[in-house]
């Protein structure tokens, strides 16, 4: 295996070789691209039918764009994404609408994301009237059941978002995402803006709601601890491209890439007898306009090496569905293979 995927369980969306760059433009009237922005730059992973895969990195790494793009509210500037065998980019409108009942976001902000116009129960039951789904008292009795589903009350349906608390907002945010039955949803940092004790509340909810309804999710974080106790699987991306996948317990226990070292270091431990060694990046995330050649971590690797400045190392099985793309392992650089 040479990309980000393994065999053994039925899968829900492949993603090959996605790539999404964002052109820059310069001039008003015969404007013309000067450069681009390499958002997403190569990914290939699966999300496995009923688990979360939770996508990990800094601020600007391109995981919130990937989420889009395998919903396609993004269109990919090239790469395949199947979702249950169907390549999302390259489905009509009308077959992409059929299947965003399917498809379903929880976005990071649940102020925003919630029309501050329309009442919790016009909110919920918008999806169930535009995918034709339920009408008239039918809808109403739909959305009732929804907001007890997510632990609010039948009668929340006739006041405003702002007259909720965050962590009540993003319920509301996932009592519409549910309404349509959904197999994926994409949880774009759905936690993030809230403290910490609602994220737990939060985090159950949505782990309670995975059983009942065997979702699936794509779970967006930018920090390790968030996604641990959710994920049954871990990726992990730098600057556009993942750098490391695999199941959760071995990504704690035995993290193979120097930036996924790094992002373990500094979780604080709960235990204050045990010490640990934070590992300190050298500067800034570079500019995804014109990212570093070779492996893109290596102006900032502890562990750099020179061949690591001029060959990008490949994303490769190290073991037992163990990704990785670094150089220090073998596999991942040309060398090995003329090795053999
Ligand atoms: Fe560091 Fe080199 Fe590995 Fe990149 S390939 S993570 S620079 S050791």
């Amino acid at each position: 295996m040479t990309d980000g995927t393994i065999n053994t369980q039925e899968t829900l969306v492949e993603v090959r070789d996605l790539v999404k760059h964002f052109p820059i433009r310069q001039g008003i009237i015969f404007s013309k691209q000067v450069g681009a922005v390499q958002a997403v730059d190569g990914v290939t992973f699966d999300i496995f039918k009923g688990e979360t895969l939770g996508l990990v990195g800094e601020s600007g790494c391109g995981k919130t764009t990937t989420g889009r793009l395998i919903l396609r509210l993004l269109e990919a500037t090239s790469g395949e994404i199947y979702f249950d065998g169907k390549n999302i980019p390259a489905l009509p409108k009308d077959d992409l609408r059929e299947l965003r009942k399917d498809m379903q976001i929880i976005f990071q902000d649940p102020y925003g994301s919630l029309n501050p116009r329309m009442t919790v129960g016009d909110i919920v039951g918008e999806p169930l009237h535009i995918h034709k789904i339920a009408r008239g008292a039918e809808k109403e009795k739909r959305v009732r059941e929804l907001l007890e589903v997510v632990g609010l009350s039948a009668f929340h349906a006739r006041r405003f978002p702002h007259e909720f608390s965050g962590g009540q907002r993003q319920r509301i945010g996932i009592a519409r995402a549910l309404a349509v039955d959904p197999r994926l949803i994409v949880c774009d940092e759905p936690v993030s803006a809230l403290d910490v004790s609602i994220q737990a509340q939060v985090i159950n909810l949505l782990e309670d709601l995975q059983d009942e309804f065997g979702l699936t999710y794509l779970f967006i974080a930018h920090d390790l601890s968030v996604v641990k106790h959710i994920s049954d699987r871990v990726a992990v991306m730098y600057l556009g491209k993942i750098v490391e996948l695999t199941d959760k317990d071995e990504l704690y226990r035995n993290p193979k890439h120097p930036y996924t070292q790094a992002l373990l270091s500094a979780i604080p431990e709960a235990d204050p007898t045990l010490k640990k060694e934070r590992i300190l990046l050298k500067g800034d995330v570079p500019s995804p306009i014109n990212p570093p050649t070779g492996c893109r971590f290596h102006t900032r690797c502890p562990k750099v090496m020179d061949i690591c400045k001029v060959e990008e190392p490949k994303f490769i099985d190290s073991g037992d569905g163990h990704f990785v793309a670094c150089h220090l392992i073998p596999g991942c650089s040309s060398i090995d293979e003329d090795e053999e």
